[in-house]
């Protein structure tokens, strides 16, 4: 499911509806034509800064929505997303027009886009870090219709002045880009770092692009020749292929790696990839073991990110392998979802969840266990009760979220093998916090590898973590505000200790 093409002609409501993977119900083509003629109405006369009308605007936007996966509930808000900010029609008018549930996302992007305080330019950051995160916690779907709106402006922002590009295109960077990378929507996450980068630093831009379009035509015939041969090695094998295609990397990533390897671009093998898609995961394993046992792997290249998942949630198998006429290929393994869940995140989980009818709702339902829920929504939801504790201290709130969102996540196991995420340099008591508050607030020491470890002990990728409880203890200790890192924690040591919150 590819993003729409970034394409300048005028687009149609037939284009959004096309766009969607599954063909929308005539019902929802009903809601859709119903927004269309509303937005059409309401925005008759604007135009964007480009001179075309200012429906084009609300076109792209719903149309990169259903592309990646949403449903037409969401596709019609962002068709409407600028109605109550930019024209007569007020938002208590959609309400009436569209319901309660379309009215509320409408309502929560007006939110995001309203800045009318004066406001410094680092009140301003925070502000927006704030009301991002605010939002995420309230419904998600707003955030993704906030991403598309920012993506269609991004790809359409050479027709502002130069001060405006760069301050969006660093806005950009700055907050919508690691957004989309949290929720795992790899393709906007990519087209958005694209566009930003472009305008941020245009001399790389333009020489990463000449670097990747150079060995695309290098390597464009050898990869046909290698996606045959190994095509045939896995029937051979008795492997069925779902699907075997090339991908080059995404422009800001290739010049991110770049960079780490100071610009020995011999050492970046991955520039062109092949990915194989296979029906379930053990024919991901099957198949890794096919490339290795006939071609040479190369050592400390393998990856299993199918057991232990990327922090926001992607899986994969990756290797690189002495290939086909001996050349360098980087290979990743992969199911059907496992590659719509990186291409589409968190709207990919809903588009798998759908078939079995569950509404959006249902994933913020406390009640829910957590193996039901994915884990982007399990974020969210831990989003909101931290916005409850820390809801009188909104500088605190942001510091504290941004420190887990940005930071890199680390895995560890309870001896009952759940997996508990973690950014890196939690501690035992985070880790403690992260499996339930009772247990964080009763834990007393643990046990990894067979050794008592303090609770102040850093944990690693993998560990696993056995926490030793006592039950008697009325409190946990105050002193553990000095090393613990996640917000969770420290908010259930202050509640506990009946300590305000200030730092
Ligand atoms: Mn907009």
């Amino acid at each position: 499911m590819p993003l729409p093409p970034n394409t300048h002609e005028e687009r149609f409501l037939e284009d959004v509806i096309k766009a969607f993977p599954v063909a929308p119900s005539n019902q929802s083509k009903k809601l859709l034509e119903k927004a269309y003629n509303t937005a059409l109405k309401a925005h008759e006369g604007q135009t964007r800064a480009s001179g075309v009308p200012y429906i084009q605007h609300c076109l792209a936007t719903a149309q990169i929505l259903a592309g990646i996966g949403l449903d037409a509930r969401t596709v019609a808000a962002g068709l409407l997303h600028d109605v109550p900010e930019d024209t007569d029609v007020t938002l208590e008018d959609l309400e009436k027009e569209f319901g309660t549930d379309i009215a509320n996302m409408i309502e929560g992007i007006t939110k995001l886009g309203t800045m009318k305080l004066q406001l410094n330019a680092e009140e301003y950051r925070l502000e927006n870090w704030r009301r991002m995160f605010l939002a995420m916690g309230e419904d998600i779907r707003t955030v993704i219709i906030k991403l598309a709106d920012r993506l269609h402006n991004m790809r359409t922002l050479g027709h502002l002045r130069p001060e405006k590009q760069q301050r969006i295109a660093h806005e950009t960077m700055e907050i919508f880009v690691p957004i989309a990378n949290r929720l795992g929507i790899g393709e906007i996450r990519a087209a958005l770092a694209e566009n930003a980068f472009r305008y941020l630093d245009p001399g790389n831009y333009r020489e990463t692009k000449e670097i990747r379009a150079e060995t695309l035509s290098r390597s464009s015939a050898y990869i046909d020749r290698a996606i045959d041969e190994l095509s045939a090695l896995l029937k051979d094998k008795g492997v069925r292929v779902v699907d075997m295609h090339g991908r080059a990397k995404a422009l800001y990533s290739l010049y991110l790696k770049i960079k780490k390897y100071e610009g020995d671009i011999d050492r970046v093998y991955d520039i062109i990839a092949l990915r194989i898609i296979v029906p379930d995961v053990s024919t991901c394993y099957k198949t890794l073991g096919i490339l290795h046992s006939t071609y040479k792997p190369m050592v400390g290249r393998i990856k299993d990110y199918i057991s232990l998942p990327k922090p926001n949630g992607y899986q994969s198998l990756h290797t690189t392998i002495f290939g086909p006429e001996k050349r360098i290929l980087e290979i990743q393994v992969r199911t059907k979802q496992m590659h719509d869940e990186a291409e589409l995140g968190i709207a990919a989980h809903w588009l798998y969840e759908e078939k079995k009818n569950q509404s959006w709702r249902n994933y913020l339902d406390p009640r829910k266990k957590k193996t039901e829920v994915n884990h982007e929504v399990m974020w969210a939801r831990q989003l909101q009760e931290w916005q409850r504790d820390l809801g009188n201290n909104p500088d605190e709130f942001i510091d504290g979220i941004k420190m887990d969102f940005l930071k890199n996540h680390i895995f560890a196991y309870t001896p009952k093998g759940d997996v508990i995420e973690l950014p890196e340099g939690a501690t035992i008591v985070d880790f403690a916090y992260a499996i339930h508050t009772d247990i964080g607030n009763t834990a007393t020491g643990a046990r990894t590898s067979g050794k008592m470890v303090s609770l102040d002990t850093t944990v690693q990728n993998g560990q696993v973590i056995e926490i030793i409880t006592d039950k008697n203890r009325k409190k946990p200790n105050a002193d553990w505000l000095q090393f613990v890192k996640t917000s969770h924690a420290k908010s259930a040591i202050r509640r506990q200790n009946k300590i305000e919150n200030q730092d």
